[in-house]
């Protein structure tokens, strides 16, 4: 089933990546909080890109999302090559910050699902404190199988939160897992957030403002991390991709998310 969408979205290779503003971001998911709609938020970049030009199960999980913003550096870029450019980067760290504001004015509660369990419980202590009109409605760690899916999901449903933060591996185990369990799941705004959990816990930090500034908080993590160095390979290629494709950066390649994997 298509996705209607009621805000400006510029595709990049056929994805719809979101042109509102981070304030126009929070307001948007504020309004369908009200409403108790299903939203999955996305926080988009060239790795899953490529990776659902590759996959187009995992093409079809990001296609079907609500919400795609552009978390990258390299999506903001490739929006401009489109001639189509989005008014500004939104994080996803920053956007689950301001998610949390905006829910400590409107009372709020959230459901923390994701990493290891001593940095889940530290998140849901110190977001607690920052934030404590926000009710945290419950926690667990991200190291299931599909076999706990079922309890996991009647805990979060059971739960009744207005929003879901999960952090978990975004290409298998959370943009699919919450795209496959979105209606059950009975909760209006459902978001990945990658590796936010440990910078909120202290495990990890984020990029210096200059880095990210620079559009190179990529780069910080690698140097921290330089076992994402695999996983990065992918943005060489998204760049090559991006230059290569031009002005029709905006078009889907034939056969993602239909007829099989890219050639
Ligand atoms: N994680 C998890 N379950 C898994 C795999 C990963 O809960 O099966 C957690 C991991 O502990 C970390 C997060 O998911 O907190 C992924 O962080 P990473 O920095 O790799 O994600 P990124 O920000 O690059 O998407």
């Amino acid at each position: 089933m298509d996705v209607k969408r009621d805000y400006p979205a510029v595709p990049i290779f056929g994805l719809p990546f979101s042109k509102m503003d981070m304030a126009q971001t929070v307001g948007y998911l504020a309004r369908r909080i009200e409403e108790r709609r299903p939203t999955q938020v996305v926080t988009g970049n060239p790795i899953m890109v490529m990776a659902a030009l590759e996959r187009p199960d995992y093409y079809r999980v990001l296609e079907q999302a609500e919400l795609i913003v552009p978390d990258g550096a390299g999506i903001v870029w490739a929006s401009r090559v489109a001639g189509d450019p989005v008014p500004e980067r939104v994080a996803g760290f920053d956007l689950l910050h301001e998610l949390m504001r905006e829910g400590e004015r409107r009372c709020w509660s959230v459901y923390l699902l994701g990493a290891r369990q001593d940095v889940v419980e530290e998140t849901a202590r110190r977001l607690g404190e920052r934030y404590p009109l926000v009710r945290i409605a419950g926690y667990r760690n991200g190291y299931f199988g599909p076999e706990e899916d079922e309890a996991v999901v009647r805990a979060v449903r059971e739960a009744a939160p207005d929003l879901l933060f999960v952090a978990r591996d975004a290409l298998t185990t959370q943009e699919p897992w919450i795209a496959r369990y979105k209606e059950a799941l009975g909760v209006p705004v459902m978001m990945g957030v990658g590796g936010s959990f440990d910078v909120i816990a202290g495990r990890t930090k984020r990029a210096p403002a200059s880095f990210q500034r620079l559009g190179l908080e990529w780069l910080y993590r690698l140097l921290r991390q330089p076992s994402r160095a695999g996983r990065m390979a992918a943005l060489p290629r998204f760049a090559l991709k991006v230059l290569r494709a031009g002005r029709n950066v905006t078009e889907r390649p034939g056969g993602a998310g239909e007829n099989g994997p890219e050639r």
